[in-house]
């Protein structure tokens, strides 16, 4: 017990701020004590006075008995609390926020009640941004500096494995990095739909209305194209959505479909995803997949003969997270076995998973496997004919070819019958189709489909 006994209100929070409270991390008391108004002590009850309803929850959910302790002791007697809560003072918390210097401290600041599962190691800084990835990458830092702001919703396509979770997670970290207090929520719409089936179940559409529109400030939601077909969760999102969007707080999903490949989905939500802006990712090309081997490489604390690097990046084309699975199962190894990382060595270790990678698959085979799936000749492949229905089939072949086998421009020509910038202007008309047509890229992923069953051993 303290000699002199605080007797107002003021004496009272400040005594206990400069004692009791001493005992708590900065950031805890930065956050959560320091922005509560001590206003009112009469007959041993203290009136503490917050921003906001979730903020007084948070207070008493986890500190309650630490203040409740603490006050008696600086007032010498036993006392209750009464809360009231001020809007005003919502503002004075968010000036006070100092910045923290690492992302890691500001994870901790996050009520522990709606904890954002963001993975700690997908920040912007060790994403790899290329050509295939720069304009999303753009997209989400824009959104991270000025969220709600600049591109809302934001929508973030790519195909498996392209770092949409890495993004849209970056986003999440940065913005709590400028704002510790920022409400994020952060889902997989599997996750999405367990919730609203949960809160159906038990009868706490209050509770997750709180967490998804009220208490929130940002919304993340990973693979969004899950929630096709489901009725109840998309009728929960399309109003969680218009609460959000109606009060400038930004709203980012990704899929793995474009808004209008994803089945049974209502039109009014579809619509609602091309309001703001559409970001595409595509496959990394060969030099964005040597830097991101290159990074990985140094966040492990390893350097990677440049060979390896380029046998590797030249093996696994088109899913990062391969790509990185790789790498890591090619460091453990290496590192268990104590021997020198070379092209061989990499060869061998990763023999299983780049058996039907490296083996090469030949234009011959390529041409045939595209002739039969699109019902025509292989001749047609090779005729002059510009008629529709041999041109598509032409051009996806040539592209497949350069896509999937070492031969160059001029060689594919030779087995096309045609010049080189043929080839050239057949891949590029292709990859420009596939960022726009989902049943081309539909198409181009059922032939390499069959052609790794093709390839297999
Ligand atoms: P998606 O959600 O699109 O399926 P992820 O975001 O989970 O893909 O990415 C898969 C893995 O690949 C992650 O470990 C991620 O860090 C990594 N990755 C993907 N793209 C990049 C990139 N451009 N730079 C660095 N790492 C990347
Ligand atoms: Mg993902």
């Amino acid at each position: 017990m303290q000699d002199v006994k605080a007797t107002t209100a003021e004496q009272l929070w400040t005594s206990f701020l400069s004692t009791d409270c001493t005992k708590l991390s900065k950031h805890v008391l930065d956050t959560w004590l320091k922005p509560v108004r001590c206003v009112a002590f009469e007959n041993g009850v203290v009136t503490l006075e917050v921003q906001d309803q979730f903020f007084r929850d948070w207070l008493s959910d986890h500190y309650l008995d630490f203040i409740l302790e603490g006050l008696a002791r600086n007032a010498g007697h036993k006392v209750a609390i009464e809360w009231r809560i001020n809007a005003a003072l919502r503002s004075a918390v968010e000036a006070y926020d100092p910045k923290p210097e690492t992302v890691e401290k500001s994870e901790e600041r996050q009520p522990e009640r709606y904890p954002t599962q963001l993975n700690s190691r997908f920040l912007f800084d060790s994403f790899v941004a290329g050509p295939s990835n720069e304009f999303a990458y753009a997209a989400c830092k824009a959104v991270a500096e000025k969220p709600g702001q600049s591109y809302n919703p934001l929508f973030l396509f790519g195909g498996v494995g392209l770092g949409k979770t890495h993004l849209v997670s970056a986003i999440g970290h940065q913005i709590l990095a400028a704002r510790p207090s920022a409400r994020i929520v952060y889902v997989s719409a599997e996750q999405f739909t367990n919730d609203v089936v949960n809160a159906v179940l038990n009868s706490k559409l209050e509770e997750f209305r709180n967490k998804y529109r009220r208490y929130c400030d940002l919304i993340l939601v990973d693979d969004i194209q899950l929630i096709a077909g489901k009725e109840r969760t998309q009728h929960e999102f399309f109003h969680i959505f218009n609460a959000l969007y109606d009060s400038h707080r930004q709203i980012v999903v990704t899929s793995d479909k474009l808004p209008h490949e994803i089945p049974e989905i209502e039109e009014r939500l579809r619509s609602r995803f091309q309001w703001g802006l559409i970001a595409d990712i595509q496959p990394p090309e060969i030099e964005t997949r040597i830097a991101i081997l290159r990074k990985k490489a140094t966040l492990e604390g390893v350097s990677l003969d440049d060979e390896v690097t380029c046998f590797l990046a030249e093996s696994i084309r088109s899913n990062v997270r391969e790509l990185e699975g790789a790498l890591v199962r090619l460091l453990a190894h290496a590192s268990l076995t104590r021997a020198p990382i070379t092209i061989d060595y990499a060869r061998q270790v990763l023999a299983n998973v780049l058996e039907f990678k490296t083996q090469n698959v030949s234009v011959e085979e390529i041409q045939k496997v595209v002739a039969d799936y699109y019902h025509v000749r292989i001749a047609d492949l090779k005729s002059r004919r510009r008629v529709k229905t041999y041109v598509l089939p032409r051009q996806v072949a040539m592209y497949l070819c350069r896509k999937h086998t070492s031969a160059s421009f001029p060689d594919i020509g030779s087995r096309f019958e045609k010049d080189h910038t043929t080839i050239m202007s057949a891949c590029d008309k292709i990859e420009g189709n596939m960022k726009g047509d989902g049943d081309l890229r539909k198409q181009i992923f059922d032939l390499e489909r069959k052609l790794d069953i093709a390839r297999a051993p």
